[in-house]
C-alpha cells in the first residue's frame, strides 16, 4: 500500500504544466498568474485628498481658529493651476489631486465655511488626510507573484495598474464520467429495483467547476466494457480524464477490467480511509484519475489528489487546503494502519483553537454527513485514537457559512 504522501507526490510528479494565455480581467477571477506582475506606475498616480474638506498649508493650521480665504473648489477627476499660498485654502473632494502649495487636508467636519472664507476649528498636523503617490503600489514593485490564484481583489488591483489582459495558465480540460449499472439520472422520480441516483457526477462537476476547469461531460456509463472503452477513448484527448467507480475488487468493477492490463495505468491501494482504491496513469494523452465509487471517497480522492493536480497543472503556488490545529469534542477511533479523514463540523473555540465534532456517520457512502462537514480532521497513519480534548490537524475544504462557529452569536 502507498502512503498518502507518496501517492500524492507520485501524482504530482506526473502533472505537466499547461501553456499560458491572456484573458481580459473581466474573466480573470480564479485564474492562476503565469508571470510575475510588476507595477508600471505608482498607485495612486498622484497625491490626493483622502477626505472631502479643504486643502491647506500645514503652517496655517497648527492651532485651532485660523480663518483662510477659499480660492475655489476641486472635485475628483479635475486638476487646478491654483497654488495655495499663506492664508489660502481650496475646497477639495476625496480623490482630487492635491493643489500645489498645499500639504494637508482639513476634513469638512472640522471646518465652518460661508463659501468665501473657512474657519478651521481644530489644530491639524502636517500631511493629514493626504494620500501619497505610490501609497498603495510603488512603480516597479512586484505586485503579485507568478502562481497566484486571482481573487476578486487581485482582479481589482490588476485593473488599477492597467494590466487589462493578464497572462494566466490555460484552464485544464477535464473529461469526467461516473460508472455503474445501478445509476439512474438525478431527475429520476421513481427508482427501479436496485437503482440509486447518480450523486457522484453532479458533485464531481460542481467540485471541478469550483476549482476552475473546462469540462467535458462524458455522462453516466454502464458497467459494459465496450461502452466504457468508448467513453475513455472520448476523454483521452483531454488534459485530465476522471471516472468514478469500478476500481476496486468487485466482479463488475469494469474500469479495472478494461484498464488493468494497460501498463500506463496503475491500480493502487492507498493507506487512507476512505478512498483506498484509486487508479492512476495515462489514457491517451490525458492524465487518468480513477476515483472510487462511494461518494465520500470521491470527495476525499478529489481533495487529496485531483484538486492539487489541477492546480499544479496551472503552476499554482498553493495547491493544498489550509490547515489548522483543532480540539476534538469526542474520541476519534480510527484505523491506525491508515491516514483517516474524519468528516467534522468546526464550531466554537477552546483556548483559541477551533473545536471539531464528527458531522455524522463516517461510512464512505454517507454523503449527507460530508455535506454537513466543514473540514477533514486528519488522523495520521500510526495514530489510531485521538481522545476527547486532544488536538488534531484539520483541513478546511469549506468554511462555515457564518461566523456563528466562533462566538455562538
Ligand atoms: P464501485 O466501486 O463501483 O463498486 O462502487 C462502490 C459503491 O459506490 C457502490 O455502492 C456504488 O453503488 C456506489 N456508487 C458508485 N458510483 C456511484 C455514483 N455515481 N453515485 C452514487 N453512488 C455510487
Ligand atoms: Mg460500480
Amino acid at each position: 500500500m502507498r502512503t498518502l504522501e507518496s501517492a500524492r507526490s507520485e501524482v504530482l510528479s506526473s502533472v505537466e504544466l499547461l501553456d499560458s494565455e491572456q484573458v481580459p480581467i473581466w474573466e480573470a477571477d480564479g485564474r492562476i498568474l503565469a508571470d510575475d506582475v510588476f507595477a508600471p506606475d505608482d498607485v495612486p498616480p498622484f497625491p490626493n485628498s483622502a477626505m472631502d474638506g479643504f486643502a491647506v498649508r500645514s503652517l496655517d493650521v497648527g492651532s485651532p481658529g485660523s480663518i483662510l480665504e477659499v480660492l475655489g473648489d476641486l472635485p475628483a477627476g479635475t486638476v487646478t493651476e491654483v497654488e495655495i499660498g499663506p492664508g489660502e485654502a481650496l475646497k477639495i473632494m476625496t480623490g482630487a489631486p492635491m493643489p500645489a502649495g498645499a500639504d494637508t487636508v482639513v476634513k469638512v467636519e472640522d471646518t465652518t465655511s460661508d463659501g468665501s472664507k473657512v474657519v478651521i476649528n481644530t489644530a491639524v498636523e502636517a500631511g493629514t488626510s493626504v494620500r501619497p503617490a505610490g501609497g498603495d503600489v510603488v512603480r516597479g514593485q512586484l505586485v503579485f507573484a507568478k502562481g497566484t490564484r486571482l481573487t476578486p481583489m487581485h482582479v481589482g488591483v490588476l485593473a488599477t495598474i492597467g494590466l487589462a489582459h493578464p497572462e494566466v495558465a490555460q484552464r485544464p480540460k477535464v473529461a469526467f464520467m461516473s460508472t455503474g449499472d445501478e445509476l439512474a439520472p438525478p431527475e429520476t422520480a421513481q427508482l427501479g429495483p436496485g437503482a440509486i441516483r447518480d450523486s457522484n457526477r453532479p458533485m464531481l462537476k460542481a467540485l471541478l467547476e469550483e476549482t476552475g476547469v473546462d469540462l467535458i461531460d462524458l455522462g453516466t456509463v454502464p458497467d459494459d466494457p465496450r461502452l466504457l472503452r468508448g467513453a475513455l477513448e472520448q476523454g483521452s484527448t483531454a488534459d485530465f480524464l476522471v471516472s468514478t467507480g469500478g476500481v476496486s475488487m468487485g466482479d463488475y468493477d469494469v474500469t479495472k477490467l478494461v484498464l488493468e492490463d494497460d501498463a500506463r495505468v496503475g491500480f493502487w491501494k492507498i493507506a487512507i480511509q476512505p478512498a483506498k482504491p484509486f487508479a492512476f496513469g495515462r489514457v491517451g494523452r490525458a492524465l487518468f484519475f480513477g476515483l472510487p465509487g462511494n461518494p465520500v471517497s470521491v470527495l476525499v480522492s478529489f481533495e487529496q489528489f485531483l484538486r492539487p493536480a489541477l492546480l499544479a497543472s496551472q503552476g499554482a503556488r498553493a495547491i493544498l487546503r489550509p490547515q489548522m490545529v483543532a480540539v476534538t469534542t469526542e474520541d476519534f477511533d480510527t484505523d491506525p494502519e491508515k491516514t483517516v479523514f474524519v468528516r467534522v463540523v468546526v464550531e466554537g473555540l477552546e483556548e483559541g483553537m477551533p473545536r471539531v465534532t464528527k458531522s455524522g456517520s463516517q461510512s464512505s457512502n454517507v454523503l449527507s454527513a460530508a455535506a454537513a462537514a466543514d473540514a477533514f480532521a486528519v488522523v495520521p497513519r500510526g495514530v489510531g485514537t485521538i481522545a476527547k480534548g486532544g488536538s488534531v490537524t484539520i483541513e478546511m475544504f469549506k468554511w462555515p457559512a457564518s461566523r456563528e462557529w466562533v462566538d455562538g452569536r
